[in-house]
């Protein structure tokens, strides 16, 4: 029997099924809810408050009255604020990997993985936001002084996705506060209340009301029409899907909201003959089918050299047939489901259509119809980026691996996307790794390594994978807007 959510955690009141907005928890003005579901059982584990454009409306006006406060505070009182948030989510990193792996469905190691992640960022904005520095600036005029500082850009609209349902959050939250900004934030209907735990640590480290929001609710379109139209909100931050993310963007266009998207990807891994096998199958293994291959950094196309190819996919295949695809509670998996029905849909979809079109299925490629959003791993061979599959981004556990012969054609293949987000080189050549990675087309490159991402470096994709980083000692510039300040009649 499945032990009821509430009652896995050392800290029931972390589960919360009602919204955050101006520092109280509130159900919807309809009274309406919506369920959370365990996709590994398919079991409803909470009824969440189902806002809309009302709610929202409301929270962006709270979160501009709390912002005029909190922008004029010193970065430290903001930081010591922060710095609190972190401590308390790192103390309850057991209750919230667990609300995680309940409505994510990945497996705990990951959760807790992804919460000492997602705290990361909180603690290294704490830091960071004491860092904003201007400029003195030559003059053009012997009787003239120019300066910038920068400033809090305003209150700030985030939509976050379901696959990384915490770290997604904090990478956003924190930077957006560190430097003075107000927050209002709604998280996917999936996975709302890993969320609303954060949120929940965020009152209890006493940052004031107002600051952060979440509007949980069903009718994105709505939560969003008014997140994007608001004139009070001055940026819109979103991760998620390239099709909705160009969506957003041109409802920012009205009132000329700053944008920062991080969108899908179709990542390469190139793998060369002279690769050490003993690094790239860890690192497969973690691009591939860490969280069930719904990552948008994923390993999407595996683009192996001719003369390790048998090799590398008999390995492959050794490595895939150990997985224990089940629950985060069941002691024995090592992989979790897909996030719904849907998801497991499409993605045998594409492997049906991979097959039809002259793909090698060496393993897996199977729905079942077992209970929970399941599907195997799976290995498809001799593919060809005339194939569907070669542009369009998996999201899950389907490994697709492409042949090929030279250097020169294992980059044109890569770069034969409109996505632009994270790629990987395998080879023991420094030149070749340099080589290679100056010449893909991507926001971020791993030489040897596919673990690219930390609170410490910049996060972000080109093309249509988005634009803006998070993380680093760049993701404060996104949430700050520079001023010129000129002082003239110096020379009286
Ligand atoms: P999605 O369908 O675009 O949803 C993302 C968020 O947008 C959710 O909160 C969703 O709300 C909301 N949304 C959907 N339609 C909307 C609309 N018309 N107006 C306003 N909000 C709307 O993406 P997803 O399936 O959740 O996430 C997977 C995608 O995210 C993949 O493409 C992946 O590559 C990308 N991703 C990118 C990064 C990165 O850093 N580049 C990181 C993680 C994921 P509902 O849940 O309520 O529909």
């Amino acid at each position: 029997m499945t032990i009821p959510l509430i009652d896995q955690l050392a800290d029931a009141s972390l589960l919360k099924e009602q919204a955050y907005i101006g520092g109280r928890w509130v159900d919807a003005q309809s009274n309406n809810t919506f369920d959370v579901v365990d996709p590994a059982t398919q079991k409803i584990i909470a009824r969440v408050a189902d806002l809309g454009a009302a709610e929202t409306a409301q929270a962006i006006e709270l979160a501009d009255t709390a912002m005029r406060e909190w922008r004029a505070k010193a970065p430290k009182q903001r930081s010591d604020i922060l710095e609190r948030w972190y401590q308390l989510i790192v103390d309850n990193t057991e209750d919230l990997a667990i609300i995680m792996s309940a409505e994510q469905g990945k497996m705990l190691a990951e959760s807790r993985g992804e919460i000492a992640y997602s705290a990361s960022f909180i603690k290294w904005f704490a830091e960071e936001g004491k860092r904003v520095y201007g400029d003195v600036i030559s003059s053009a005029q012997t009787d003239r002084r120019g300066i910038t500082i920068k400033q809090a850009i305003g209150v700030v609209a985030a939509i976050t996705p379901w696959n990384f349902p915490s770290a997604m959050i904090t990478r956003k939250v924190a930077p957006a506060l560190a430097v003075g900004c107000a927050v209002v934030l709604k998280p996917a209907a999936e996975t709302p209340l890993s969320a609303l735990a954060l949120a929940e640590l965020a009152h209890r480290a006493e940052l004031p009301a107002g600051l952060l929001n979440i509007i949980t609710g069903v009718d994105a379109v709505a939560i969003g029409g008014e997140l994007t139209s608001n004139k009070r909100v001055k940026k819109l931050t979103f991760t998620g899907s390239t099709p909705v993310g160009k969506l957003l963007m041109a409802q920012c266009a009205n009132t000329v909201k700053r944008t920062s998207m991080e969108l899908g990807g179709n990542a390469p891994i190139v793998i060369f003959d002279d690769a050490d096998l003993d690094l790239v199958m860890p690192g497969i293994i973690n691009a591939k089918f860490r969280n069930s291959g719904q990552t948008c950094i994923s390993a999407n196309r595996i683009l192996v050299q001719k003369g390790i190819y048998d090799t590398f996919i008999a390995r492959l295949q050794d490595a895939a047939s150990t997985f224990n695809f089940g629950t985060y509670s069941d002691g024995n998996s090592t992989h979790g489901p897909l996030i719904t029905q849907t998801a497991v849909d499409n993605v045998d979809a594409k492997v049906q259509h991979a097959v039809a079109q002259g793909a090698n299925l060496v393993c897996g490629g199977e729905k079942n119809d077992s209970t929970g959003y399941f599907y195997p791993a799976t290995i498809l061979t001799d593919l060809t980026r005339e194939m569907a599959i070669f542009n369009e981004e998996i999201f899950g556990p389907v490994a697709a691996i492409y042949p090929f012969d030279t250097e020169q054609q294992a980059i044109d293949m890569s770069n034969d996307t409109p996505f632009g987000l994270a790629a990987y080189v395998y080879t023991e050549s420094m030149r070749r790794s340099w080589r290679v990675a100056e010449a893909l087309e991507y926001g971020m490159v791993g030489v040897n390594e596919t673990a690219i991402s930390a609170e410490t470096v910049p996060f972000g994709g080109v093309k249509e994978s988005g634009q803006g980083r998070e993380g680093s000692k760049y993701g404060l510039d996104d949430y700050l807007e520079i001023k010129y300040i000129c002082f003239g009649s110096m020379d009286k």
